[in-house]
């Protein structure tokens, strides 16, 4: 799932295309992803887009009068089409769940905007809101993890108590933009263990905690701002991970085989050398299995 890099390189490349344009059709072929029924979706049609931003993981198209924010979830993302497709959106079919398309104030098409989702699991959601701020999911946001200060790090670990690290830094509502993808870099980067408990870091710790995240996503929100395509953004993210779903090959620190804990439905990475002094850390689906 895209998370505050990608989605800060998609509003570098949305706002590049819509800002100031038409909002000219809206057609959703997924009706359950729409979240909100007041303002209806339809009443955006006709606004001009005054401004594309995000805030954590949601993408928001600010209009004239109300805000359209999207939240991709685990299988959704943001494709771009210069040319608008003739056929329209067929409820219930395919896999783009909404397409937002735009005209500049001469009527000329400026080309369209697909929200799609792979996979069986629907998860993506749109929302209208007036204010996109107070919409609930986004006011129960924590700060933004890009832009966060070193006090505000402290506070949330002391405040995430005996719960994991990587739990900590995925939890939205403690700070918001982090998923499964950059927490295992930062962690990495950190030589941090993910089961440590939260508060109980050391100053020095805290501090390589609060330098690895702050670098880590400031590397990647540059890269992913210089992407030049939507779909781009996704490979960009893959290839400079470095921990990140690289599972059985070595560390390019340490030469470890790095490590994989299944939790969930989800997976995550971390290098056993650099991390958690040589210890695998227990792989609670795979004791399961063994029983
Ligand atoms: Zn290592």
């Amino acid at each position: 799932m895209p998370e505050a890099p990608e989605l800060s390189g998609a509003v570098s490349f949305l706002a590049r295309r819509c800002q100031g344009v038409l909002i000219s059709d809206i057609q959703v072929s997924a009706l359950s992803a729409v979240k909100t029924a007041e303002p209806p979706l339809q009443s955006l049609v006709g606004q001009p887009i005054t401004e594309v931003r995000r805030r954590g993981k949601y993408l928001i198209l600010q209009a004239a009068e109300a805000a359209i924010v999207v939240h991709l979830s685990r299988a959704g993302w943001l494709v771009w089409r210069p040319a608008v497709p003739a056929a329209r959106l067929r409820p219930g079919r395919g896999r783009v769940s909404a397409r937002i398309s735009f005209v500049d104030h001469d009527g000329v098409v400026v080309g369209c905007l697909d929200l799609t989702e792979a996979g069986t699991q629907k998860r993506l959601a749109i929302w209208v809101a007036e204010d996109a701020e107070l919409l609930d999911p986004v006011a129960r946001l924590g700060p933004e993890a890009t832009g966060l200060t070193a006090d505000q790090l402290g506070s949330i670990l002391e405040a995430g108590g005996a719960s994991h690290l990587k739990t900590v830094l995925r939890n939205q509502s403690s700070l918001a933009g982090i998923g499964n993808a950059y927490s295992d870099e930062i962690l990495y980067r950190a030589r941090l263990s993910p089961a440590r408990r939260a508060n109980s870091l050391n100053d020095d710790e805290t501090d390589r905690l609060f330098d690895a995240l702050t670098a880590c996503l400031a590397e990647a929100v540059a890269l992913a701002e210089e992407a030049d395509d939507l779909s781009a953004l996704k490979d960009t993210k893959r290839r400079h991970f470095r921990v990140h779903g690289r599972a059985g090959e070595e560390c390019s620190v340490c030469g470890t085989i790095i490590a994989s804990v299944s939790s969930g439905d989800s997976s995550y990475q971390y290098c056993p050398g650099c991390q958690t002094d040589g210890k695998r850390l227990p792989d609670h689906r795979l004791s399961r299995l063994l029983r």
